[in-house]
């Protein structure tokens, strides 16, 4: 049996796979079986932070590789300690918490707001209400967390105490904040729903809500966080301070690995019990995140702003994008074109693309080359016109 068709025997149909089998990557190049390359503007979901087989960050998972590679949270692990120290000096948050992807990270999130919410305002302050066209997961919670009903349809009942307010009207949110309200989550670009950020102004303006009425703000940096919009976090752009901050994706740079940093009001929320994970904070995930996060500097993050303005030069009036959205590397292109076409007409010439919604989202290496990038935006503006 060939992969493809011992893959569709065995793994649960709950992935539209392209068709192609991947075998080697370098940096942001990737070759399938049949030995043709692709230039990758998708890295896994924006997980390789640093692209295939990145000589740093590849020297540091092996090196911890050699030395211990699993102990669970019975004891300490130099890679789990210095990287929440990373975490903490970059932002301000004072704790955290490793689990191992984002959906776990929003889940410790919820209970350390829960946790907060009663302890402090009363049993029954529980309430999270998150933004329609969310995407927080896919755990019973974070669906219910999820603002999108057609994720909801076929697993009731979820995890009650959630509800959905429209984004980017305060009035909304004012009329359904209460005493029962524990937290609001946000993206503040939202990822699946089709890389649309929040305006800025709604959410300084939430923020100051929140804090006035001590509900915690949850930011959900799965997607938009380790350097992904030019800033280490993507609240950093909007001035604000979350009290609890999820991130998970890119931070393993490739490896599975969740974080959720806890601000001043949560860090001692949690006690001996309350909450464990027995992959979570593992020291080789942990070595490559260490690798990713250290080289997000300034001159770094700077790299990946001009990136993105330089992709959003080549897309804004291009013939065939109607329009484009995001921030750094992560952005959204509304197309004439269906984007099932354009993603298969990119793969067949050679790129890799993703699609949210109904737009194509770019979420390239934050390192990809000048030249590949070139070439990609070449590519996608060809194929856009073509089809449009
Ligand atoms: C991908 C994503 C998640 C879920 O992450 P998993 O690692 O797949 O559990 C949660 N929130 C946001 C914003 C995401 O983009």
């Amino acid at each position: 049996m060939s992969i493809t068709e011992l893959d569709k025997k065995y793994i649960a149909p709950t992935y539209a796979r392209f068709g192609v089998e991947l075998i080697e990557g370098r940096g942001s190049r990737l070759w399938d079986t049949a030995g043709k390359s692709y230039i990758d503007m998708g890295s896994g979901i924006g997980v390789s932070s640093f692209g295939f087989n990145d000589e740093a960050w590849k020297e540091a998972v092996i090196a911890q590789l050699g030395k211990v590679q699993h102990t669970s949270n019975l004891y300490y692990t130099e890679p789990c300690a210095r990287l929440a120290e990373m975490l903490c000096s970059a932002t301000g948050m004072k704790k955290v918490f490793f689990s191992n992807s984002g959906a776990e990270a929003n889940e410790c999130a919820i209970k350390a707001a829960r946790k907060y919410a009663a302890a402090v305002r009363g049993e029954g302050c529980s309430t999270i209400i998150t933004l329609q066209n969310s995407f927080h997961g896919r755990t019973l919670t974070t669906l219910a967390a999820t603002g999108q009903e057609h994720y909801h349809e076929l697993f009731q009942p979820l995890t009650p105490g959630f509800v959905s307010c429209p984004a980017n009207d305060m009035e909304a949110m004012e009329a359904l904040c209460g005493e029962n309200t524990a937290a609001v989550m946000i993206e503040c670009i939202q990822g699946e729903g089709g890389v649309l950020p929040l305006e800025a102004n709604y959410v300084r303006a939430l923020a100051a809500l929140c804090k006035e009425r001590d509900i915690l703000l949850i930011v959900d940096e799965v997607q938009t966080g380790n350097g992904r919009t030019g800033e280490v976090y993507a609240y950093m752009n909007f001035g604000i301070t979350p009290d609890i901050v999820s991130t998970a994706k890119g931070l393993g740079g490739g490896l599975p690995l969740g974080a959720t940093l806890l601000g001043e009001k949560v860090e001692n929320v949690f006690a001996f019990g309350d909450h464990g994970s027995t992959f979570g904070g593992n020291p080789v995930c942990c070595a490559g995140a260490i690798s990713v996060f250290s080289r997000l500097d300034r001159a770094f993050l700077d790299e990946v702003k001009a990136k993105g303005e330089y992709l959003r030069k080549e897309f804004e009036g291009a013939a065939g994008i109607q329009s484009v959205s995001g921030m750094g590397l992560m952005l959204g292109l509304l197309t004439d074109a269906p984007v099932g076409d354009v993603l298969a007409k990119c793969m067949e010439r050679g790129v890799l693309c993703l699609s949210a919604k109904n737009k194509l989202r770019l979420l390239p290496a934050l390192n990809i080359s000048w030249e590949e990038l070139r070439e990609a935006a070449a590519v996608i503006k060809e194929v856009c016109a073509e089809l449009a």
